[in-house]
């Protein structure tokens, strides 16, 4: 196995399974977890699991995102996932405004505005528009079939995408659970021109660094936390002392600003800017990681 994003050898493993969670959705009829290894690059610190699901699975995992069938599942290994949980984490208005904070910062960083046409990749209803962005045209790319929000508009088959020429292209926390992260890479730039500015977000996670948001800390903050049922927490850490490291959940890629850069680089991007900031939601605070970037 290599490295995903530079394809290095220098490579370190930890053996694990696939969640209960994600077994229940991707093959129920399975009774034992699948294996898989959690790998580390040391050449650019890209963590991810050496389990790929293929576009059946993907599709299962993913099919009706966060609704009732999705959360009861979960609940039956995740405990802490109540209904409550659920319905929070898809009515956060808060964590939207976040996110846009976020994007609005970095754009203006850099001195970016006049966005004309705007597209969203995987942006699902189309929400993390605003007006400035996006003042001729807004679109969103997604195969979800969930209906977009007044003046955006919906794009759901891939060669389509060709036929506008987007000044800003944007990908917001997509790329941790995609199986082929360079696939996309490669879509992203067919679709783009010599003078389309790209925005990518993702968690900053490293699993193998020492206090990280997988650190008892983290799990403090959980406690804390008044949305959380803290039996049900608890009775979720006893389950998981006896699992092995980290099973493989939605995240299966886990970057840093190292790796995210060398992912853009490797692909025919230069970087324009890279940043890492809070980003607050009903369940806690996560860092997150934004790039901005062109075409070489
Ligand atoms: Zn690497």
């Amino acid at each position: 196995m290599n490295c995903l994003i530079c394809n290095s050898e220098k490579l370190i493993f930890i053996d694990t399974i696939v969640s209960d969670f994600v077994m229940a959705r991707i093959a129920p009829e399975i009774k034992d977890n699948y294996k898989t290894q959690l790998c580390f690059c040391e050449e650019c610190s890209f963590a991810f699991y050496s389990y790929r699901l293929n576009e059946k699975e993907e599709l299962k995992l993913y099919y009706h995102y966060r609704d009732e069938e999705y959360q009861r599942l979960r609940e039956l290994s995740e405990y802490w996932y109540t209904k409550k949980i659920n319905n929070l984490i898809n009515k956060d208005i808060f964590a939207l405004e976040e996110q846009k904070k976020i994007i609005k910062k970095i754009l203006k960083d850099n001195c970016i505005n006049n966005i004309e046409i705007a597209l969203d990749y995987g942006g699902n209803e189309g929400r993390t528009f605003w007006d400035e962005l996006g003042t001729k045209e807004k679109y969103v790319f997604d195969i979800s079939g969930l209906k977009t929000v007044e003046g955006v508009i919906n794009i759901s088959n891939y060669e389509d995408l060709k036929n506008h020429s987007y000044s800003f292209i944007m990908c917001n926390m997509l790329f941790e659970h995609l199986s082929n992260p360079i696939s996309v890479m490669k879509k992203l730039s067919t679709i783009g021109g010599n003078d389309t500015v790209y925005y990518i977000e993702v968690p900053s996670e490293n699993p193998f660094l020492k206090g990280n948001k997988f650190s008892i800390a983290r799990h403090l903050e959980l406690v804390l936390n008044p949305n959380y049922n803290l039996l049900r927490l608890a009775k979720y850490y006893f389950k998981t002392r006896k699992e092995p490291f980290m099973p493989m959940k939605e995240h299966i890629n886990f970057f840093t600003v190292e790796s995210l850069k060398k992912m853009i680089e490797l692909n025919g991007f230069k970087v324009i800017d890279i940043q890492e900031n809070p980003e607050k939601s009903v369940l806690g605070t996560t860092i997150v990681l934004s790039a901005l970037f062109k075409k070489q």
